[in-house]
């Protein structure tokens, strides 16, 4: 059976003594919400370290909202794989659009940063989506079908580490949410997609996001279709009183 998740990501906002009162909050909160769902916070990196420590034992899993592509060496500014994981952190966000609009982060980035993460025994939360344009011109299969293709390209025990987050671009702090029949067929088609290249269980137990504007408001009703198995949560993943009613909505 797989896993149902709620990932917050805070993108590059709190302060780190912000971030910390945010991550208590949540793991107090955490224990209201049901054991089988999987909660996660992905603070930015110089928050790492305390907020693992604030979580620590009390079912608030980490993530990192990104990773250098090389494993070590002479790329100034660069946070990698090996140092994210030295940490306790346990998840690493990837492909998130941000980073491929902002950041010129392609496919081939992507297959390195993946082939990092796993290396690490961190997992990946890969991110895909199309955009506004893609989807008016209805392409928006065929851009998450290339996306995939970095998920597509590992073996079937890299795989059963990997989350995929469904996050259409024009959704992302837009407040226009995908209605969740929107978000169901993209799902049902990211799943499809999987089980061709790993078959039918392995596709099965792969945990699959929905982001864009996710909310309180909203949660239930994205989250009861069948293959949208939780969020990944922007702006509301910054108070920890919806995000963990967004956490509360299976
Ligand atoms: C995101 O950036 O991953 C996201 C889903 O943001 P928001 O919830 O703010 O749309």
């Amino acid at each position: 059976m797989r896993k149902n998740m709620v990932a917050g990501n805070w993108k590059m906002n709190t302060s780190p003594s912000e971030g910390v009162e945010l991550a208590k909050a949540v793991t107090e909160g955490r224990r209201e919400i049901d054991k089988s769902t999987e909660v996660v916070v992905a603070p930015p990196f110089t928050h790492l370290s305390e907020v693992v420590k604030a979580t620590k034992g009390m079912g608030v899993a980490v993530a990192a909202q990104n990773c250098a592509a090389e494993a070590k060496g002479a790329y100034t500014g660069e946070v990698s794989a090996q140092m994210i994981a030295a940490l306790g952190v346990e998840y690493v966000i990837l492909g998130h659009s941000e980073r491929r609009q902002y950041y010129g982060e392609t496919g081939e980035v992507l297959t390195k940063k993946m082939a990092r993460v796993l290396e690490n025994r961190l997992r990946p939360i890969y991110c895909v989506g199309e955009s506004l344009e893609e989807r008016e011109a209805e392409r928006q299969e065929q851009v998450v079908g290339e996306q995939l293709e970095v998920v597509l390209a590992l073996t079937p025990e890299q795989f059963a580490q990997v989350v995929v987050a469904y996050e259409p671009v024009w959704a992302i702090g837009t407040g226009r949410t995908a209605t969740s029949d929107q978000a169901q067929a993209m799902h049902a088609f990211i799943r499809k997609t999987l089980a061709a290249r790993f078959g039918d269980v392995a596709a099965d137990g792969c945990t699959i996001l929905y982001g864009g504007s996710a909310n309180p408001g909203n949660a239930c009703e994205l989250f009861s279709k069948r293959d949208v198995d939780g969020g990944l949560i922007g702006g509301a993943s910054l108070k920890a009183d919806d995000f963990l009613a967004v956490a509360k909505s299976f």
